[in-house]
C-alpha cells in the first residue's frame, strides 16, 4: 500500500483490525441444492447418480465464503478458493470487477432468465452465484476491493448544512457546549443553538436505543460460511435419503412413519436460510449503515448518510446517531465510501427488521414442516 502522503480529499484504507465479511452468502448452493429435491419423483435408472454428481458439483463450488481484508490483503476462508491471499501490492485496481456468465441460474415461465454472475480479483474467479443478495455482495465487496488495492479511497466532503471551522474549512464535531475546537487546527468556535439541540436530542434516542445496539452487535458476530455450507449438505443428504426411506416406511405398511424423515430437509433448509439472511444482513450493515472512519484515527468518524462529522457514541460504542441527519450509524467497521449497490445508504432499524421476518419466515416453515410431520403421524395411527 503507498503510504506517501495522501492527498487532503482522500483517506488512506487502512483495516487496523481485519474485517471479514461474507463474499458467498450461500443463497446459491441452497436453492441448487433444493432443485434436486423436485427432481426427485422423476428418478429411474442412472439418472439420479447424474442428477447428483452435476447438482452436488454445482452446490459445491459455489458454497458459502466469507472474504478477510486486512492491512496486508485480502484472504478468503470457506468455499472453493479457501485460502487464497493476495497483498494489496499485487492486486491491480482494474483487475476487480463483477461480470455476467452466459451460464442460467434461474429461469421460470415468462420471467427473464437469470443468469449467474461472477466476482473476479486479479483475473481469478472468486466466487459465483446468481441468488440476488449473494450478487449484491459481490458487488459491494468489488468497489471495497478496488478502494483498497489503490491504497486510498475518495475523502468525505461535509454537507454544507454541517458547521464549518471558519480558520481551516473542516467539518466541526457537534456538542452540547457553547464552544468546540477544531480537531485540525484547534481554532475554538461558537456552537449554534440548535447543534446543541440536536446533540442533546440524539443522547436520549441513544439511551432508548440500547436493545439495538444488543441486536446490531449480535447480527455482526456469527452467521459463518461454514454453518451453513454444513447446513446445506446436511439438507441435501438427508433429503436424497429422506425419499427412499419414506417409500420404505410406507411399503411396510407403517404411513405415519413415513413422515419423519422428510421434516428433516425442511428444519435444515429453514435453519440454512436463516443463517443465510444473518450473511445479508451484516453486508447490509457494512456497507449501508457503518459509519465512514476518518482519514485519521484521532479523528471523529463521519455520517455515511450525510457526511457530517459524528459525535455521540453509544455506551457499547457499536452505534452513533448523527446529530445533523438523525442517521444512525454502525461504528468499528471501516468499508470506506463503497456503498451496497443500488442500496445506497440503509436504515439500520429496516436492516435488522428485515432479517428479523426472515428469520421469523425460516422458523415458520420449520414448525410447519413439524406440524404436517406430526399430524401425518397422528393421523395415521
Ligand atoms: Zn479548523
Ligand atoms: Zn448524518
Amino acid at each position: 500500500m503507498p503510504t506517501g502522503t495522501i492527498p487532503r480529499h482522500m483517506k488512506q484504507m487502512r483495516f487496523t483490525s481485519p474485517l471479514r465479511l461474507p463474499l458467498q452468502t450461500g443463497g446459491t448452493a441452497l436453492s441448487t441444492v433444493l432443485f434436486t429435491f423436485v427432481l426427485i419423483p422423476f428418478y429411474w435408472g442412472l439418472w439420479p447418480i447424474l442428477v447428483l454428481y452435476l447438482m452436488g458439483r454445482d452446490a459445491s463450488r459455489r458454497r458459502a465464503s466469507d472474504i478477510v481484508l486486512s492491512s496486508d490483503g485480502l484472504e478468503v476462508r470457506g468455499g472453493p478458493h479457501h485460502g487464497y491471499a493476495a497483498k494489496w501490492s499485487e492486486i491491480a485496481p482494474q483487475s476487480t470487477y463483477v461480470k455476467l456468465t452466459d451460464e442460467v441460474f434461474y429461469k421460470q415461465g415468462d420471467d427473464p432468465t437469470v443468469f449467474m454472475q461472477t466476482f473476479v480479483v486479479g483475473d481469478i474467479e472468486l466466487a459465483r452465484g446468481g441468488d440476488v443478495e449473494e450478487v449484491a455482495s459481490f458487488r459491494a465487496l468489488a468497489s471495497l476491493v478496488e478502494q483498497a488495492a489503490r491504497g486510498v479511497a475518495p475523502g468525505v466532503s461535509a454537507p454544507p448544512n454541517v458547521g464549518m471551522c471558519p480558520s481551516c474549512g473542516a467539518a466541526l464535531v457537534p456538542v452540547d457546549d457553547d464552544t468546540t475546537r477544531c480537531a485540525y487546527c484547534a481554532a475554538v468556535v461558537a456552537v449554534p443553538p440548535h447543534v446543541r439541540e440536536a446533540v442533546r436530542a440524539t443522547a436520549v434516542a441513544r439511551r432508548e436505543g440500547a436493545r439495538m445496539t444488543t441486536q446490531v452487535r449480535r447480527t455482526l458476530t456469527g452467521g459463518r460460511a461454514s454453518t451453513v455450507n454444513r447446513l446445506v449438505l446436511a439438507c441435501g443428504l438427508s433429503g436424497q435419503a429422506a425419499v427412499p426411506l419414506a417409500i420404505a416406511a410406507f411399503v411396510e405398511h407403517d404411513a405415519g412413519l413415513a413422515f419423519i424423515p422428510l421434516v428433516v430437509p425442511v428444519i435444515l433448509a429453514a435453519m440454512a436460510r436463516a443463517v443465510i439472511s444473518k450473511r445479508i444482513a451484516v453486508r447490509s450493515l457494512a456497507f449501508g449503515c457503518a459509519a465512514i472512519a476518518p482519514a485519521d484515527p484521532s479523528h471523529a468518524p463521519s455520517c455515511r448518510r450525510c457526511r457530517a462529522p459524528l459525535a455521540a457514541v453509544d455506551e457499547l460504542g457499536a452505534l452513533a446517531t448523527c446529530a445533523y441527519c438523525g442517521a444512525t450509524n454502525v461504528l468499528g467497521i471501516d468499508v470506506g465510501n463503497a456503498l451496497a449497490g443500488a442500496e445506497g445508504f440503509a436504515e439500520v432499524d429496516d436492516v435488522i427488521a428485515r432479517h428479523r421476518r426472515s428469520v421469523a419466515k425460516s422458523w415458520a416453515i420449520a414448525i410447519a414442516g413439524l406440524a404436517a410431520c406430526t399430524a401425518g403421524v397422528l393421523l395415521s395411527r
